[in-house]
């Protein structure tokens, strides 16, 4: 491939709003462009990557056996009406409309649609086991598009559906797809961790993602280095603290003038911020939102509320929810702003942290104006109508498991498995019939990769301040020819030689032929990061080059004969990703 007959426009500037370093050189590179908000164009060099990617995937798809389908974008909104997703997926399914007024949406994810394939198109336990997935765009619409390709209203996924007869067999098709994911990652050169997750809008009891670590990431992950335990903030559990053995005081209410905060008023009333109770007041919304109940919360004073813990403890979506207008709520709970607790609520949903189950002694709002109670204990005082794990597990605490303190990382994530059990088989009636012609409901799971998100994961993992430095397996190119006079002809002739031998021998060239001066093609050539840089200069007479590897920084000077042998024992080496499965466990590749 000649640059000279190739659009590569490279841009000196990031867009303003690009904050990632990713995001700022998959734009200058040229190897992506915005449209429209969350809307992107990739430019050739940057399909390539998204083709490289796509490859791997369905190597390693292929191998476990999964098959590939392709369903159409578009998805009549019937099928999501049967599963009730329709309403509980919230403002971010993209729904439209025919020209007749029927109502369609563009996927998200297929769960639906798999399975209401599968229920007409299979049925005998003799079919089983078997997967099914498909690589194509799908849609979010995003309140906020931002970050590049990670969050973005179009994007790439592989989505993949397990159907089994047992709950064994789904295990053991999760495994599968969880050691498939493992060989995707690695061969795509990502430094990732697997991490317990919560299941989100999809449902289901088991989930693991996968998340390429980052210092920026929407995805935080806790760990622990001493038991390997590694969770997503949403999903860690938390160990409850033992509560602190002590005779039950009476009941006593103080005066905390102007104390808002349970730091002003623990430091008022000189009471470690763990000794009290902290409350937060949300309204819950019905599937036609409107309002449907207040919600009190209560966790210990020095807890930091989990969102997510708290939409699965009231078994709602979580746009179901927002907090409340104290002002408005008061009348009817008999909360004050400020200075609400516990005690003698009324008319709304009281959910308490389990922690503070058989607390005693602990001080909270009395709901009354600069007003706190001091001697509240649970049972005796106030109960919860839901009384579970709310809280958030945060660096420092101590492992759920082990009791070590836990460790903080970001990530970006890129992929996620997901054991779905019956949830959409039971509720769309897909069926197989077993040896005694019995129907049963299939188990199932789903499996997600994030296709162009993988490809911005990479970059951002894998740049300098130069540019991007696309591992091998994933790289638009392996080698670029850069004539640094191209107006030479013994240059050029040098050049497209070397071009013409290396891709007989399958290694992917392209040639910088543009008349342009040496130092912007130096430049441009580590923007996009191509693997290994074989430069024909003023040596070209003697039939010599440099040669050079993106993420190295000497160069040496070979013949040209030589410069092409090391190019195609690195392809050799690396070009698929798989070298770097010696980093895999013996489970994982045994796997299959
Ligand atoms: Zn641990």
């Amino acid at each position: 491939m000649r640059l000279s007959r190739t659009h590569l426009k490279t841009l000196r500037e990031a867009p303003a709003d690009a904050t990632l370093e990713s995001h700022k050189l998959l734009v200058r590179a040229n190897m992506i462009k915005q449209e429209a908000a969350g809307l992107y164009m990739f430019p050739k060099l940057g399909w390539r990557v998204v083709r490289k990617i796509e490859e791997i995937v369905r190597e390693e798809m292929d191998y476990i056996d999964c098959q590939e389908i392709h369903m159409p974008h578009v998805n009549s909104a019937d099928l999501w009406q049967e599963t009730g997703r329709w309403y509980a997926y919230g403002p971010e399914l993209w729904r439209i409309q025919d020209r007749s007024g029927n109502d369609f949406i563009l996927n998200p994810t297929c769960e639906e649609m798999f399975t209401d394939f599968v229920r007409k198109e299979f049925s005998s336990y003799k079919e089983l086991p078997f997967s099914l997935y498909q690589i194509q765009f799908k849609y979010r619409d995003e309140a906020r598009p931002r970050y590049g390709l990670l969050r973005t209203r179009e994007f790439i996924m592989k989505d993949a559906y397990s159907f089994d007869a047992t709950e064994e067999d789904l295990h053991t098709a999760y495994m599968r797809q969880y050691h498939a994911y493992e060989k995707i990652f690695t061969r795509c050169g990502l430094d990732y961790r697997i991490v317990e997750a919560d299941n989100g809008p999809i449902g289901g009891s088991k989930s693991h993602e996968f998340s390429a670590l980052s210092d920026w990431g929407e995805s935080d992950i806790l760990y622990c280095n001493e038991c390997g335990m590694a969770a997503t903030v949403e999903r860690a559990e938390f160990k409850d603290e033992a509560p602190v053995k002590e005779e039950m005081q009476e009941l006593q209410e103080v005066f905390t003038p102007g104390t808002k905060t349970i730091e002003d008023v623990c430091a008022y009333l000189k009471l470690p911020t763990n000794r009290s109770i902290k409350a937060l007041m949300f309204i819950t919304y019905d599937d036609d939102l409107q309002p449907k109940d207040y919600v009190s919360v209560f966790i210990r004073g020095d807890r930091q509320l989990n969102m997510t813990k708290l939409v699965n403890a009231l078994n709602i979506p979580e746009h179901h929810i927002e907090f409340a207008d104290e002002n408005e709520m008061g009348p009817a709970t008999g909360i004050v702003g400020g200075f609400t607790g516990p005690v003698g609520l009324k008319n709304c949903v009281v959910v308490v942290d389990s922690e503070l189950k058989d607390t005693v002694n602990m001080c909270a709002g009395a709901n009354k104006e600069d007003h706190h109670l001091l001697g509240v204990c649970y049972g005796r005082d106030y109960t919860g109508d839901i009384v579970t794990d709310i809280k958030e597990l945060q660096e420092g605490d101590p492992c759920p498991h082990c009791g070590k303190p836990v460790s903080f990382r970001r990530g970006i994530e890129v992929g996620q498995v997901f054991k779905l059990g019956l949830k959409y088989s039971e509720s769309m009636n897909a069926t197989f019939k077993d040896e005694s012609g019995k129907d049963h409901p299939y188990w199932m799971g789903c499996y997600g990769i994030g296709v162009t998100r993988t490809m911005q994961a990479i970059a951002e993992q894998h740049h300098d301040d130069k540019g991007i430095i696309w591992p091998v397996a994933v790289a638009p190119y392996h080698v670029i020819v850069t004539v640094v006079k191209s107006a030479d002809e013994t240059q050029k002739a040098l050049a497209y030689d070397i071009e013409e031998k290396l891709t007989r021998m399958g290694v992917e060239v392209m040639v910088d032929d543009r008349d342009e001066r040496p130092g912007v093609k130096f430049n441009d050539a580590d923007l996009i990061g191509i693997p290994v840089r074989i430069t024909v200069g003023k040596l070209a007479g003697e039939g010599k080059v440099e040669y050079k590897l993106r993420r190295e920084s000497e160069l040496e000077v070979l013949t040209a004969e030589e410069a092409i042998a090391k190019a195609k024992a690195l392809v050799d080496e690396e070009g698929d990703g798989r070298y770097l499965f010696k980093n895999l466990s013996e489970e994982t590749m045994k796997s299959h």
